[in-house]
């Protein structure tokens, strides 16, 4: 055994490390700007296809790396970590997609290796993938996952080493126990790293939507309406696109507190906010709680006239929608101001602060007009 077999087995290693480094700041920043391709199913399928893909084309690399040269079996052992991590950390599917590519790319690689052993080889990683469907089903943590994938995998690898297994070498105890120390390693190394990455990610994420999520409610908050306030307001002046805004206010809510409670009155915010959440927006709106009992609705690509509609629907369902939380009468009103940026093609606001303002002025007089009521901005009125 000369030093120059670990040779192969660093460089694979590195190569490994890096592709699973890629890909989660990849799926971090892609998490960042389309956080719906992480929930809505078609998108998401496509997502593990991708995954599966770039797994698999890493794991056809090994393979052509190990047919290359004579450590074909510190190749192999990456290529059954591979399917793992994708098993553990992708899911069931995404190792699917995996193993079919690496399947595929087995079948035009058998030209290097020749015939027989090519077989061998879809059978060994046949046999590896049925072993990881197995372990994806079972109810376990990850790292017991791993344990098990990993105890399971030994006599798979013992037939590997043992046997005249692709025609080209048989290991002897020495070799075997440097290729089973160095499957350790490597499988430890492996599974730490690809924990890591998952679970900062997940951390990072949650963070994140924790920072931008109003308790109360689960709608999103100030600072999460800010941002997208601002480059909603960009992309409206860039394009000379309508951005309509409105400002909520409920009525008289400091007595729903003062008479029946602070608890009384949550509930009320919080009934208030599922009728809104569950009402149909148009496309890409945004309703957001912005202050106590203050909630912002920003429609992109919707005009003024239509704007001031919903307004008037909105307040409407409000006002006849039942609040048994809000004993004194089960009714609750609210006041609405409305603004929109390129309400005519002459008329835009030159920051998103003065659109903001408009709104509240025009929430300021419907609750000065008896509240109850919407107003549409006076600058779009002139
Ligand atoms: P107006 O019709 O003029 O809007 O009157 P109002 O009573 O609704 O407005 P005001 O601004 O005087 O009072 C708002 C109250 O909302 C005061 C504050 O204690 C209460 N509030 C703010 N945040 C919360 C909250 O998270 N929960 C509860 N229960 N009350 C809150
Ligand atoms: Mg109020
Ligand atoms: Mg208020």
């Amino acid at each position: 055994m000369k030093l120059s077999t670990l040779d192969p087995y660093i460089d694979s290693l590195s190569i490994f490390l890096a592709l699973l480094f890629i890909q989660g700041i990849f799926f971090r920043k892609l998490r960042d700007i389309r956080p719906q391709w992480f929930t809505f199913s078609k998108r998401h399928t496509m997502l593990s296809i991708g995954l599966g893909i770039y797994y698999g084309l890493a794991g056809i690399y090994f393979m052509f790396r190990g047919s290359l040269n004579d450590e074909a079996v510190v190749y192999t052992n990456l290529r059954i970590n591979l399917l793992l991590v994708t098993t553990i950390f992708g899911g069931r599917f995404t190792a699917t997609v995996t193993f079919l590519t690496m399947f595929i790319g087995r079948i035009l690689l058998g030209v290097l290796g020749g015939y027989p052993a090519t077989i061998h080889y879809l059978i060994l990683l046949s046999a590896f993938y049925l072993l990881c469907m197995l372990i994806g089903s079972l109810n376990m943590n990850q790292l017991k996952k791993y344990i098990f994938a990993f105890l399971c995998s030994i006599p798979v690898l013992s037939f590997y080493y043992f046997t005249n297994f692709d025609l080209a070498r048989v290991l002897d105890w020495q070799d075997a126990t440097l290729f089973y120390f160095i499957f350790v390693i490597t499988s430890i190394l492996v599974y730490a790293a690809a924990n890591y990455i998952d679970r900062s990610n997940k951390m990072m994420y949650q963070l994140k939507s924790s920072a931008m999520t109003d308790m109360l409610t689960n709608l999103p908050n100030i600072r999460y309406f800010m941002t997208a306030f601002e480059k909603q307001f960009n992309r409206s002046s860039k394009r000379k696109k309508q951005l309509s805004l409105l400002i909520i206010d409920i009525d008289h809510f400091k007595e729903i507190n003062d008479d029946y409670g602070h608890q009384a009155g949550n509930t009320v915010l919080s009934q208030f906010s599922v009728i809104l959440k569950n009402r149909l927006f148009p496309k890409n709106t945004l309703v957001a709680r912005i202050g106590g009992e203050e909630f912002a609705v920003l429609m992109p690509d919707v005009s003024l006239k239509n704007a001031a509609l919903i307004a008037e629907t909105v307040r409407s369902e409000i006002h006849h929608a039942r609040f048994p939380f809000n004993p004194k009468s089960g009714n609750v009103t609210i006041s609405i101001g409305v603004a929109c940026n390129y309400a005519t093609p002459e008329h835009s606001y030159l920051q998103q602060e003065a659109l903001f303002e408009a709104a509240d002025q025009a929430l300021y007089q419907a609750k000065q007009n008896g509240r109850n009521q919407v107003r549409i901005s006076r600058e779009e009125n002139e």
